[in-house]
């Protein structure tokens, strides 16, 4: 029995999986924030391509991927498969554990899974450059390798706090060509004002999104890109699950839960989805999201319209959210600070359909060593939230004496988060819990949308 199940490239999914249409209920309109109505597809095209929109609210079950897609996807798809004996037999549980492991991507990710669709898209469409936020700098640096794959200008408001944390991750954006600012910045108007009341702000994916949208939107040749939430990026990342469904078909297995770490929810969709289209077909899969309990999106969120960025340009979603203008603390799993969540992500945990979950970062990287110490990957932070679930359901595996079979997806490597792991053995890492009156606090400012 193999370690690691691999397929062959001629097995990379012709398809994207598109759950639209197998939906629990209708999908709430998004809503333009200046009329508060719902948008229509001119609404967008100043800032997506229409193939992109499209996708965005298509009843279509299945959407063909591009030939020029494949033929990049196969510079590190299909993605390995593991079972991870060691760990098993670290936790002495008789579960069965398996990994989907999307850190082979060239920026580590799962992030290139749409950031190279996207660029193609936009390009197909005669764009000349992308502009986009970057929070932890996993994103940027996807979508920096999918310009520079596809001849566009690549422009990335990053998160301030981040610049100084991730360094390296702003050198990798550069090195593909991308152009990187720090965000809140004097180039825009969103950035000039939080600058003007706040010289010494931060900056927040919030605010970065801001810029980035502002700038697409101000400019003809530029469109705006965005690394989750949206529907079209949950599409593209079902390549991840359809993968993983072929690698445990040939070791015989189906999972009983369905594991994976959640901020803007695209890494949980791109690995649930396909999984969750077998429910149709009679099979019993549990799904879980796993969020940070400081940035507690699902778990403590309310599930209303709301902004998708500080300034209100973005549009309005239905979504489980924290408030557009949440302040998440400077916790080191950067890729789960989003104040919202997917709205299709959204919609499911709302119908009950899946279930969400949060934990501490302590816990997390407690789980990550263990992982490091006997499957030998170094997770991304992000991922040891999906990580810890999987350890935590193994061990309730073994206490009810159960078999079980467990799916999470470690959505990308940790080697350039060493300051984080720094902080954990040094024991400086704090635990914290986003306050519940600052909660409800924010959710006061919900934008008041009547259909
Ligand atoms: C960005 C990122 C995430 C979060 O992904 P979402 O799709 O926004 O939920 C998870 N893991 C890694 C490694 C990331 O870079």
């Amino acid at each position: 029995m193999n370690t690691k199940i691999v397929l062959d490239e001629a097995q990379i999914p012709k398809q994207w999986y598109n759950i639209i249409p197998d939906m629990p209920g209708p999908l709430a309109p998004v809503v333009n924030p200046q009329t508060l109505q719902p948008v229509t597809p001119d609404d967008m095209l100043p800032i997506f391509p229409m193939s992109l929109i499209e996708q965005e609210m298509s009843p279509q079950r299945w959407i063909d991927i591009p030939d020029e897609v494949r033929e990049i996807y196969r510079l590190w798809r299909p993605a390995p498969l593991y079972r991870a004996r060691r760990l098993e037999q670290a936790l002495g549980t008789p579960a069965k554990i398996y990994y989907k492991y999307e850190g082979v991507s060239p920026a580590g990710s799962h992030k290139p899974n749409t950031a190279i669709p996207q660029a193609y898209y936009n390009k197909q469409a005669g764009i000349r450059r992308l502009a986009t936020e970057t929070g932890a700098g996993q994103w940027g640096s996807s979508l920096a390798l999918a310009c520079s794959m596809f001849g566009l200008e690549c422009t990335i408001y990053m998160v301030k706090v981040s610049c100084t944390q991730k360094p390296y991750r702003k050198s990798m954006m550069q090195l593909w060509g991308g152009t990187v600012i720090p965000s809140p910045s004097e180039f825009t108007n969103a950035g000039r004002t939080i600058l003007a009341h706040d010289p010494d702000n931060l900056g927040s994916l919030g605010i970065a999104i801001s810029e980035a949208v502002e700038d697409a939107a101000t400019h003809d040749d530029t469109n705006y890109a965005l690394g989750s939430v949206l529907n079209h990026v949950c599409l593209h990342q079902t390549v991840i699950g359809l993968e993983a469904k072929e690698q445990l078909a040939i070791a015989g297995d189906y999972p009983d839960v369905v594991i994976a770490c959640c901020g803007g929810g695209s890494n949980f969709a791109g690995l649930s989805f396909p999984f969750i289209a077998d429910r149709a077909a009679g099979k019993q899969v549990r799904c879980i999201a796993v969020e940070p309990a400081s940035c507690p999106t699902l778990t403590k969120g309310v599930y209303a319209f709301d902004y998708g960025d500080t300034a209100k340009l973005a549009p309005i979603a239905m979504m489980y959210t924290l408030g557009h203008d949440f302040m998440p603390p400077g916790i080191h799993a950067g890729g789960l600070r989003y104040h919202g969540d997917s709205p299709l992500v959204s919609q499911l945990y709302n119908a009950g359909v899946i279930e969400a979950k949060a934990y501490k970062q302590n816990a997390c990287f407690e789980g990550a060593i263990l992982f490091a110490r006997s499957e030998g990957i170094v997770p991304a932070p992000e991922s040891s939230h999906a990580l810890r679930c999987a350890i935590d359901e193994a061990v309730l595996a073994k206490e009810e004496g159960k078999e079980k079979t467990i799916l999470f997806g470690l959505s990308g490597h940790g080697q350039l988060d060493m300051g984080a792991y720094d902080a954990y053995l040094s024991g400086s890492l704090e635990d914290y819990e986003y306050p519940e009156a600052k909660i409800k606090e924010a959710l006061e400012r919900l934008p008041k949308v009547q259909l």
